[in-house]
């Protein structure tokens, strides 16, 4: 229990009448009970019982087990390792016997001198005078320490009402003092509490508290704290705690499509040598394969005979020119188109060697003698390097390299020496596996809250690791078919750990609040026009007949994350609520009819 580690060292554990008073409420009930079992004048009493426990137990839950339990060790019903329940049953157990004999004359007597009847069960724990109608109906106290009907007892807080900025009533945010907490937050942290809040009020749509409900002015008083105990209302402490607000997807790690390259020969032809292999790293311009292609030796050849008519028409040009006067103008004009038109040739023919990938430079081959020529296109694209590897007598002139057009890995290869192979065919994929897309797709009603530079978390399947990236693309359409929106990280993957289609989940970190105020996910209920917490008063243990009373609270909630839920406003770290069994103090909130503003009326 917190409340003892927090407010009450378990050494400090007073005699205080609220123990001893408890302690005889359960005596008596037992002595009751066994004077139930041994006398028959009494069965009509017997049916009052567990009424009278009612009343004594707000009404809510006395546990079963109390009156299961044996009669002497009646306070071990409270089977609960609490510092209180131990110092009462350690006693109870040294003494028990003797007591017992001196509860069976206690209960004739008493008995007897009240006609057999008993008293309301608030009188005689003795937090009450001992009057039998001492009870105050509507609120399940005594009627005397009814804090709503005595109002001396316990004024009520000044009622700042509704606060438009946070959407809840009483806003501690804006008034720390109305916080049941004994210390209070600085001044800068409820500073950095409001920033927060902002924050993450503005960040999405939270739900929205009724301005006009008036559940928040209600406090739920219980006659003791055994009572509080007994209907298994269970307390914790508001802290501090990291809320992350995320929006989730499936995802894909895939290589960088910018940095990849899918290569084919461009012409058809048959695999003559094979050069690299899958993983094999290759550096922009390494041979892969080479292809025999019958097409590039005929185009080879085709620049061979437009040189050859080039230096033809050129040199006829030169002649005519020479003998100028002996021959017509009009043969020198028509020489002249010849020649240009020789010249267009070789154009066209080294325009169809690029296109084919081979570097050429038709220029250098003029002057060579035709041996020469026909040396430098038979190796024409093929790397230097490789070039020694070329049998110079059986190499045809046919050879198409095929080489790398960036560098990067091999991540894939579907071509095999001898293989006949066309444009269509892919042999070889090299990526940039240095870098990789995170492509993550995420609901359609999310796109308000995303935006390029956020954090992103993704898990690949099956493995624990957390791959962080920035968000650095978002889609601008919606999927046709799945109605999500595509959203991109790019990711370094230098160390190579990073693998192609990679299947997992990731979410985007929409806010990441360390400090948020959080409570248990269950200590919070909406009660139709309002999020509600039960704040159990400060005074509560400052004596013995202070009030036990539960403050009902409306508080704006925020994201829940890891079974926490945020609370934006309306609680401040320190304050101590209702966590389990809630929904008693809920119950008696609608049977005292004390929710009986917006929320009941429909
Ligand atoms: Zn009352
Ligand atoms: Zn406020
Ligand atoms: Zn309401």
């Amino acid at each position: 229990m917190i409340q003892e580690s927090i407010e009450r060292p378990p050494e400090a554990v007073p005699k205080g009448p609220f123990i001893n008073s408890g302690s005889a409420g359960n005596l008596e009930r037992g002595r009751h009970d066994l004077a139930a079992e041994h006398s028959n004048a009494i069965a009509d009493d017997e049916s009052r019982g567990p009424a009278a426990e009612g009343v004594s137990g707000s009404g809510n839950g006395a546990p079963e087990g109390a009156r299961s339990q044996p009669r002497t060790g009646g306070q071990s019903a409270q089977a609960d390792p609490k510092p209180v329940g131990s110092f009462v049953r350690r006693t109870l157990g040294a003494v028990g016997p003797t007591l017992v004999l001196l509860g069976f004359a206690a209960v004739f007597y008493f008995g007897h001198s009240n006609d057999w009847r008993i008293p309301k069960f608030a009188s005689v724990i003795g937090t009450a005078t001992p009057e039998s109608d001492d009870w105050c109906a509507d609120h399940s106290v005594p009627a005397s320490i009814c804090v709503e009907c005595n109002t001396g007892l316990m004024p009520p807080d000044e009622d700042f009402g509704w606060c438009n900025l946070h959407g809840v009533h009483n806003c501690v945010l804006d008034h720390p003092e109305l916080a049941e907490a004994n210390t209070l937050p600085s001044a800068e942290q409820l500073q950095d509490d409001r920033r927060r809040a902002e924050t993450a009020l503005a960040m999405s749509v939270r739900q929205e508290n009724n301005s006009r409900c008036t559940l928040y002015q209600n406090r739920i008083q219980f006659a003791s704290i055994q009572s509080v105990e007994q209907a298994g209302v269970d307390i914790g402490l508001v802290q501090r705690d990291q809320i992350i607000e995320a929006v989730r997807g499936n995802g894909e790690l895939v290589y960088d499509p910018t940095r990849t390259a899918t290569i084919a020969a461009r012409v058809p032809g048959s695999v003559s040598a094979v050069e690299k292999n899958i993983g094999d790293f290759v550096r922009k311009g390494e041979l892969l394969a080479l292809v025999d292609a019958t097409a590039v030796g005929k185009i080879k050849s085709e620049l061979m005979r437009a040189l050859a008519e080039e230096v033809l028409q050129q040199k006829n040009v030169t002649r005519l020119e020479d003998t100028r006067g002996a021959v017509a103008g009009a043969r020198i004009i028509e020489a002249e188109a010849a020649f240009a038109k020789a010249r267009a040739g070789v154009l066209n023919a080294e325009q169809a060697i690029r296109n084919l990938g081979l570097p050429i430079d038709a220029g250098n081959f003029r002057g060579m003698n035709e041996q020469q020529a026909i040396e430098k296109l038979r190796l024409l694209g093929i790397p230097k390097t490789y070039q020694a590897n070329i049998d110079d007598l059986t190499a045809s002139t046919n050879l198409l390299p095929v080489v790398a057009p960036m560098s990067g890995t091999i991540v894939d290869r579907s071509v095999n020496l001898g293989e006949v192979v066309d444009p269509t065919m892919r042999l070889f994929e090299i990526a940039d596996t240095s870098r990789m897309w995170l492509n993550l797709s995420l609901p359609l009603e999310s796109i308000d809250k995303l935006s390029v530079g956020q954090e992103i978390r993704f898990t690949p399947d099956g493995s624990g690791r957390v791959i962080e990236a920035t968000l650095d693309w978002i889609s601008t359409g919606a999927d046709q078919h799945t109605r999500m929106i595509d959203v991109r990280a790019t990711l370094d993957n230098s160390d190579g750990r990073l693998r192609d289609r990679t299947f997992g989940t990731g979410k985007v970190i929409l806010r990441d609040a360390a400090d948020a105020t959080a409570v248990p996910a269950d200590a919070t209920h909406w009660e139709g026009c309002c999020n509600v917490v039960f704040v159990r008063d400060k005074q509560y243990f400052s004596s013995p007949e202070s009030p036990k009373v539960f403050h009902v609270r409306s508080v704006r909630l925020g994201a829940t994350y890891q079974g926490k839920t945020e609370v934006i406003a309306g609680l401040l770290p320190g304050e101590v609520i209702a966590v389990e069994g809630s929904d008693v103090l809920r119950a008696q909130l609608l049977k005292n009819g004390l929710g009986a503003g917006c929320c009941v009326e429909e």
